[in-house]
């Protein structure tokens, strides 16, 4: 089977992980994919001295009149457009990111934690489990707004995934959890996935403590919902369509709560669901803490923090452009020979876990099977699947026993995978945002990624 070997071992779990650092230094990489037009696959030339062009548009791969036109592809090229349904046409232009490959190296200096996880002055059985899961030293950001959080400011957390973002909310509403036993903490996520994701952070931070929680999300079976709902949650964690839905008919009441976090909030925005998040906050006692986690922060984020949060404390660990630590690249293919290009790529070593993204839920599909039949480990996530095929591709392809998941955008939103090696966007994306959220799934935390968009000769 080919590529089998290349399969990096399952990096969630275990207490190896490095300790955090900011630092994203470049190696180059210098290779250039270049589609011979004729030929079933892609040409790989290696850039001499290993390095990238110097000129920003000087790339060899950009010909002619694709490269400083500024001109945008329809998605349709590459099969429907990049929203959802496929409806609408692509706004992306692929001269914007071309350039932005990185045209040498550059080293961003690691961030020094001021503090350990023991100066938080922390549950001493909290610090042992955090540092058994493998979490030596905080992030950035987990530096930066505990002390906040456990003083019980407000806080904006402007930080994106892969930062530790997540344990940055958790360890110190966890820790004010076991000393006040009646808080109830409500955490919105834009989608189930996340949510679920959530919750497995939680579990892993909080082995022997009593703590419960229980998952509110769209898409499944209410009624275990509800059974979870009986008993006193410390956690309840959801997207806000259900959660708001289980506050109207009585199951969550909201005079219990007494924090609100809101991760991913920018993506909640995105996604709709404005009237349901000022719906829950507007029930639940002005007297609670909020925190808002996001990886921007719009005009729309913006006023439901002055809307909101009681003056809150902004933390920001943006990296000015989170494609700093993606190797951007183009490959161009013939109409008659895009799959045998994609196939031709997957095959090689170093394509070791890949997510390809795809415009429509059945292309997605469609590409999937393709590949399996090439002989390719490969599963699909988009909205015709049920949660639980959607977890299990999900599953598979963290646990290393599938190496390609093709998926829509919609599907991808808060997919949390380490070491994801490329990025490939078969299909172009819709817009440019989607483009950065798409390529966004690899280089995460210190890690270097590839990101690769399919365009037409
Ligand atoms: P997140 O930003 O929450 O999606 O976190 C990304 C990944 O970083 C997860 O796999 C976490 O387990 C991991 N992580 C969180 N905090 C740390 C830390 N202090 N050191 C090393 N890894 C961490």
């Amino acid at each position: 089977m080919p590529n089998s070997s290349g399969r990096p071992s399952r990096p969630m779990s275990g207490n190896t992980r490095r300790p955090f650092n900011s630092s994203s230094s470049r190696t180059g990489g210098g290779r250039s994919f270049s589609s011979s037009s004729g030929s079933t696959g892609p040409r790989f030339s290696r850039s001499s001295g290993g390095g990238r062009p110097s000129s920003p548009g000087g790339r060899s791969f950009s010909g002619g009149n694709n490269r400083n036109g500024g001109r945008s592809f329809g998605g349709n090229r590459g099969g429907g457009g990049g929203r959802r349904g496929g409806r609408v046409m692509s706004t992306f232009d692929v001269s914007k990111f071309i350039n932005l490959n990185p045209a040498k190296p550059v080293t961003e200096a690691p961030y020094v934690a001021k503090h350990t996880f023991k100066d938080f002055g922390l549950d001493k059985f909290l610090v042992e489990t955090i540092e058994s899961i493998g979490l030596i030293v905080p992030s950035a950001i987990q530096d930066q707004v505990i002390p906040h959080i456990l003083d019980g400011h407000d806080v904006v957390g402007l930080a994106q995934t892969g930062t530790g973002k997540t344990a940055a909310f958790l360890i110190p509403v966890i820790q004010k959890t076991l000393k006040e036993r009646g808080r109830q903490t409500l955490i919105l996520t834009p989608t189930r996935e996340l949510a679920i994701q959530v919750e497995q952070e939680l579990r892993k931070l909080t082995p022997k403590m009593n703590i419960y929680s229980t998952v509110c999300v769209g898409g499944m079976n209410i009624r275990p919902q509800i059974s979870g709902l009986r008993r006193k949650n410390h956690f309840i964690i959801g997207t806000p369509g259900r959660v708001q839905d289980l506050m109207d008919r009585g199951h969550i009441k909201p005079g219990g709560i007494t924090t609100v976090i809101f991760d991913e909030a920018d993506r909640m925005l995105d996604m709709g669901f404005i009237h349901d998040m000022k719906k829950i906050l507007k029930d639940v006692p002005v007297e609670r803490e909020t925190l808002f986690f996001s990886a921007t922060m719009s005009k729309s984020v913006e006023g439901l923090v002055h809307e909101f949060l009681r003056k809150p404390i902004t933390v920001s660990v943006r990296k000015t452009d989170i494609t700093n630590s993606i190797t951007q690249d183009v490959v161009r293919y013939e109409h008659h020979n895009k799959f045998t290009t994609l196939v031709d790529l997957l095959k090689t070593e170093e394509f070791s876990r890949v997510i390809i993204f795809g415009a429509m839920k059945h292309s997605v599909e469609k590409l999937s099977l393709e590949l399996v039949h090439s002989g390719i480990k490969a599963d699909a996530i988009h909205g015709n699947k049920s949660h639980v095929q959607r977890q299990r591709a999900l599953n598979g392809f963290k646990e290393g026993r599938v190496k390609v998941l093709v998926a829509t955008d919609v599907a991808a939103r808060g997919i949390h995978v380490d070491n994801v090696s490329h990025v490939i966007n078969y299909d172009l994306p819709g817009t440019y945002e989607d483009y950065v959220h798409r390529i966004g799934r690899t280089g995460r935390s210190d890690k270097q990624g590839k990101a690769l968009t399919f365009v037409p000769a």
